[in-house]
């Protein structure tokens, strides 16, 4: 596919595209437009970074431009990822439909919102729980909206949005086009494309339990005494933005303000920091007035900041597939990042979930038989990690991984390729 105008695109929006920098379609782009364009309702499973938002965004644009009536609503886990995304759905949109639209999200004032509901919008991106609220009141309507995205849905159902999906599904136009999105299709996701699409091709790039491939990912061993300086290394050892996952808000902040104290330009980003303030952390991060930011996962969510070079896992996430998504943070668009996973004693169980999810072929390797003197599995020592140059010993994939995970070997000198 040589460029945007084969779809058959208005020349208006074709020329947008290009003042975005979209010259050419990406593979799930290429794939997911025609589609739309034809009025199918689409499943899609891909990883994140790979062009999803203008996957919909694209046949969006296209559809309110040619069509008078037509309203989309566009669904998203969190209220980052629905500003990014009506960020970007705005730029694709003609000057005469560019204000005609409304973000619903938690923590924005209702004032502004009901404001941007008078002026009929013709899309409306938002959280779940918000248009609910708006549906409730009666500040929405939503049976002229035809048009319908489901983005990140594994996300939106493991936040315990089900309910309040389908609640809004049933409020919008019959017939309606729906392209649902999701990095992984658990039994939940497919009962819910049973039910409200319709006769769904099925878009995939990529394995759906893949990250973009272009990750470079290393494991280090840590205990906890240790955990703190050997992030301070890890940091000191490499160049660029950093983004650190941690497990509670609490330990977010905790971290960033620990690492600011020691000359670290950190600040955290989690749920419970007012919108505004969550707003001016990731603005002032995009314009990389600090270096790292330290994540819970619902708050750093389809956050798409391109110079992200590192992902640290501090802590490692509580649900597999949200290693995934954290990876997906870097390497945005084709460029190469790095991800590192520290591994505390009591992070076996999760890491071996983590390892299958990445691994889903590989042969479980043989239990050690006990060695002279030992008892079998390979432990963290007293003192954890001993010595510099150990590697990692937990879950070691048989094969490397796509992408590959590396044993880290801890040198603490600084380099700038952390692989
Ligand atoms: P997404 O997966 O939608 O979050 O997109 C990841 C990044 O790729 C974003 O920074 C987009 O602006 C960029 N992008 C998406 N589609 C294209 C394209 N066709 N050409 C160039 N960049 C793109």
């Amino acid at each position: 596919m040589e460029d945007f105008k084969e779809f058959g695109l208005s020349e208006a929006l074709v020329e947008r595209l290009q003042h975005m920098g979209f010259e050419k379609p990406t593979p799930i782009q290429e794939q997911a437009i025609p589609l739309a364009l034809e009025g199918r309702d689409i499943l899609g499973t891909a990883q994140t970074g790979t062009g999803k938002t203008g996957a919909f965004g694209i046949p969006i644009a296209a559809r309110i431009e040619e069509n008078p009536e037509s309203v989309a609503l566009v669904m998203t886990p969190t209220r980052e990822l629905a500003t990014q995304v009506l960020k970007q759905l705005q730029t694709m949109l003609s000057r005469r439909t560019r204000d005609k639209v409304a973000l619903l999200i938690g923590g924005d004032p209702m004032h502004k919102q009901l404001r941007q509901l008078r002026t009929v919008p013709r899309l409306i991106v938002g959280t779940p729980g918000r248009i609910n609220d708006h549906l409730r009141r009666k500040s929405l309507k939503l049976s002229k909206a035809d048009f319908l995205v489901l983005d990140e849905t594994d996300r939106m159902l493991d936040m315990g949005f089900s309910e309040q999906i389908e609640d809004i599904i049933n409020k919008m136009a019959t017939p309606r086009q729906t392209l649902l999105f999701s990095a992984t299709l658990p039994k939940n996701i497919v009962r819910i494309a049973d039910t409200y699409l319709s006769n769904p091709e099925r878009v995939e790039v990529g394995v759906t339990s893949a990250p973009a491939q272009n990750v470079k990912q290393e494991i280090v061993q840590v205990n906890d005494q240790e955990k703190y300086s050997t992030l301070i290394s890890e940091l000191e050892a490499r160049s660029g933005t950093v983004i650190v996952f941690v497990k509670t808000k609490l330990g977010a902040d905790r971290l960033a303000a620990r690492l600011w104290e020691d000359g670290h330009k950190a600040r955290a980003i989690h749920g419970d920091l007012p919108q505004k303030k969550r707003d001016r952390v990731i603005a002032n991060y995009r314009s990389q007035k600090f270096r790292i930011l330290v994540a819970t996962d619902i708050a750093a969510r389809g956050l798409d900041v391109p110079h992200i070079e590192h992902v640290i896992n501090y802590d490692l996430p509580q649900n597999p597939e949200d290693y995934i998504h954290r990876i997906g943070r870097t390497a945005r668009a084709g460029a190469e990042g790095h991800a590192l996973c520290m591994i505390g004693p009591r992070d076996r169980g999760k890491w071996n979930a983590i390892d299958r999810l990445m691994n889903p072929d590989k042969v479980e390797p043989q239990k050690r038989r006990p060695g002279p003197g030992g008892k079998g599995k390979k432990r963290f020592g007293k003192g954890g990690p001993r010595g510099k140059g150990k590697t990692a010993a937990l879950g070691k994939p048989a094969r490397p991984a796509k992408g590959g995970f590396k044993k880290k070997r801890f040198s603490g000198k600084p380099k700038k390729q952390a692989a």
